[in-house]
């Protein structure tokens, strides 16, 4: 009898925490990190920061790191240093033993090493990156077994779900339901996505957040990728994850039971709460966000997906269970068709079409090393870059 309090493993709560918990934070210039730092510099007396890592904007780093100064700052990828190195540093950093909880926030990719450095010093995880479990979950899994490490999720779905299983038992799962908006185009005439702006791309109706992940939303690959991390943090096969699309983004996703209960987790749209609900686990903190005002809003409405304006979420589904390699491809490939859709190289109806053109090109690999997964994403943005949209049959279509 699994009791699941955890993403992964029932284990009791832990209820005595230091305090206050001493965190490493990756991606500490993007949205998810100033969101952490702001819950940190609320509530100096639970959190500190003890590492601080960014990308490569070192400006925004230093000003982080400024109003800390008891952490100790790194960089990604500083200009002019050896990378190999630097990761090694990051890979200590966060296996310090005096780091409680590594905070993973950083940029797709980039995140994958530093948190299995992590899980292999035994340290728990707040996890905002989902590409962490989508280009790697098998391997994810397997060094948090061996090394009884956890991981609490950050992505606002991911926290609902979790939240709705504390103190439940594991079998007593029939499905798991995740929500989401439909981005900007919900409404919008299919024929006219042909003409989508970038500005367009990046207006999400609810949520605020960085480009890429408001560009997944609106074709909803980013729900195709939370499915696909949904089945490796809350071990569900990919039969009983299904999608619902809800307008107003305050359910924020839901879990049936074997009696025929649906339990739900309510909140209004702000990170905030997710990241709070993960840094102090197994407490709650004070007033992170107002509750919504359910008679305000009237009313909240649920609709089936569409799976002609959002091929994203089957083509997700599809190299979920593919296995192996395949999630690592469908996700790379995305974020180089996003990446070239931003930068006005590709066009937003060409996205999804060059990510599925990928995953059939792959050579599919089977076993899933960390290896195979950084070789899948490489070849897979390299696809991408040369195909340049030649491969989209809705391109192809259009006149010459
Ligand atoms: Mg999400």
């Amino acid at each position: 009898m699994t009791r699941v309090e955890t993403a992964f493993q029932p284990t009791e709560m832990r209820s005595s925490r230091p305090s206050p918990r001493r965190l490493a934070l990756l991606g500490a210039t993007g949205s998810i990190g100033r969101q952490v730092c702001d819950l940190v510099e609320r509530h100096p007396d639970r959190f500190t920061l003890h590492v601080l890592v960014a990308g490569s904007d070192a400006a925004a780093l230093e000003a982080v790191a400024r109003r800390h100064p008891e952490a100790h700052a790194l960089l990604a990828h500083a200009a002019g240093a050896d990378p190999i190195r630097a990761g090694r540093a990051i890979d200590e950093a966060v296996s310090d033993p005096e780091v409680d909880l590594v905070v993973v926030a950083a940029a797709g990719s980039d995140a994958l090493a530093p948190t299995l450095a992590a899980l292999d010093a035994g340290k728990d995880i707040a996890l905002a990156t989902k590409e962490v479990l989508v280009m790697a979950g098998e391997l994810v899994r397997e060094r948090m077994r061996r090394h009884g490490s956890q991981i609490f999720p950050i992505d606002s779905e991911h926290s609902a779900i979790w939240q709705c299983l504390w103190g439940e038992h594991h079998r007593a799962i029939r499905r798991l339901i995740l929500t989401g908006s439909g981005g900007p185009f919900l409404r919008r005439p299919l024929e006219s996505l042909e003409t989508v702006t970038i500005a367009e791309a990046l207006t999400h109706p609810r949520w605020k957040m960085g480009p890429k992940i408001t560009v997944d939303s609106a074709t909803m690959m980013n729900k195709g990728l939370e499915v696909i991390e949904a089945h490796f943090l809350f071990d569900v096969p990919y039969g009983a994850i299904d999608v619902v699309v809800h307008p107003q983004s305050v359910v924020h996703s839901m879990v049936e039971f074997v009696d025929g209960s649906i339990k739900a987790q309510l909140g209004i749209p702000d990170m905030h709460l997710p990241i709070a609900v993960a840094l102090s686990f197994p407490e709650r903190l004070d007033g992170v966000t107002p509750a919504p005002d359910l008679a305000a809003l009237g009313q909240l409405s649920f609709e089936a997906l569409d799976g002609v304006r959002y091929p994203a979420v089957a083509l997700a589904r599809e190299a979920g269970e593919r296995g192996g390699t395949a999630p690592a491809v469908l996700n790379a490939a995305n974020e180089e068709a996003v990446a070239l859709f931003l930068k006005g190289q590709r066009r937003f109806v060409d996205i999804i079409p060059s990510v599925r053109a990928a995953i059939e090109a792959a050579q599919p690999t089977d076993d899933l090393t960390l290896e195979a997964a950084i070789a899948a994403d490489r070849w897979a943005r390299t696809h991408v870059r040369a195909s340049a949209g030649g491969t989209s049959p809705v391109r192809s279509k259009l006149p010459a």
